[in-house]
């Protein structure tokens, strides 16, 4: 089906897989609705678990507006530990409401103040793994004979038409692209909405960029954009060797090629899709090692202070706060971390599992070991 797939035994009978939009066939029953004091203190909670492992800030790439207002009551209750930057995710699937009448229920974009703010919407146009959509066929056939190239989830019309009303709207565009292919599509709409007018320095965002290729480099530049990278191959590099083949697999996230074009590079974690631990993120781009795969394409990793800037000053760059945090100096926000062991100097594979000691958010200490 398009921009979705049924996952089919050799044989053709079904084995329960559904792939991206194929999922909107499935109607779940309606779950209870939570209650929403219990939603607030699962969020302090989660959150104290995140300020454990060092984190001061977090952005979300793509959550509905209930989630934006239910952490809006936390702050107001004084609870939030961490900094937020939100990002809404538009409305997907064949069914999808049109774009104008989910932004009527949105906040404004840029809405808040320095614990919650609204950084922009979040678009998709690709799957992930096992839809990413790439200009050369997979390498499991899916049983389709070896022409599968992933799957595309929006029509290129609606994508181009959604990113140039956002355009209009003043709204911020980052999209989820993970095949090279993926990648030609979100440039070819950022390059019509800068047609209607310019978008360097709104600093748009390419969300995972999984694959890019040399011919993208030169027109991301050109549109002031960033990337966001995350250490899915820490995680998936024997799902992604065996969907996509030992070489593209191993090109994934090449954070050095990013830097050495001139695109910024920030770093995450992508969770739930891959855990949120901040130290494995670090040790997996510093030495391109994975859990279970070994070491791939070593030539790509980036080093220790390349990686510190990467989840402080470009990131506070990415939400347009490097004015207030990023760097420690007066002036700044007095957000910060202590780790047990030298973080530029310790002995691989340290950052792995390197002890927090202390974070401080906003002058207030949020964890102490
Ligand atoms: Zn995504």
């Amino acid at each position: 089906m398009p921009g979705g797939r049924i996952g089919r035994y050799p044989d053709g009978r079904l084995n329960g897989e559904l792939v991206d939009r194929a999922k909107d066939l499935v109607t779940l029953p309606p779950a209870a609705p939570p209650d929403p004091a219990a939603v607030l203190d699962e969020m302090a909670e989660e959150y104290a678990a995140l300020n454990s492992r060092g984190l001061t800030s977090i952005r979300y790439p793509g959550g509905p507006p209930e989630q934006y207002r239910a952490i809006e009551q936390l702050r107001d209750q004084g609870r939030l530990t961490l900094r937020v930057n939100y990002v809404l995710r538009a409305p997907r699937g064949a069914n999808a409401q049109p774009l104008a009448d989910a932004l009527a229920t949105w906040p404004e974009m840029g809405e808040g103040d320095d614990w919650l703010r609204v950084g922009g919407v979040k678009l998709g146009v690709d799957g992930g793994f096992e839809g990413g959509l790439m200009r050369e066929p997979y390498e499991e056939p899916w049983g389709e004979g070896g022409t599968f190239r992933g799957l595309q989830t929006v029509p290129t019309e609606r994508f181009i038409e959604n990113v140039r009303e956002l355009h209009r709207r003043g709204w911020r565009v980052a999209t989820h692209a993970v095949g090279d292919a993926a990648i030609d599509l979100v440039l070819d709409g950022y390059e019509a909405a800068n047609a209607d007018a310019p978008i360097d320095g709104l600093r748009w965002v390419i969300e995972h960029g999984f694959l890019p290729r040399d011919d993208h480099f030169p027109r991301m530049r050109a549109l002031g954009l960033s990337v966001t990278a995350q250490n899915h191959l820490y995680v998936a590099a024997p799902s992604l060797v065996k969907y996509w083949g030992a070489q593209r697999a191993a090109w994934t996230t090449p954070v050095r090629a990013y830097l050495d074009a001139g695109i910024p590079v920030s770093l995450g974690t992508d969770s739930p899709v891959v855990p949120w631990d901040p130290w494995w993120m670090l040790h997996h781009f510093t030495t391109r090692g994975t859990i279970s795969a070994g070491v791939l394409d070593p030539s790509q990793s980036i080093t220790r202070e390349e990686a510190l800037e990467a989840v402080t000053r470009s990131y506070a760059h990415l939400t347009f706060e490097e004015e207030e945090k990023g760097t420690l100096e007066v002036g700044m926000a007095a957000d910060l971390v202590v780790t047990a062991d030298h973080v530029l100097e310790c002995e691989d594979p340290c950052l792995e599992s390197m002890q927090v000691d202390l974070t401080v958010v906003g002058g207030r200490i949020v964890y102490e070991r």
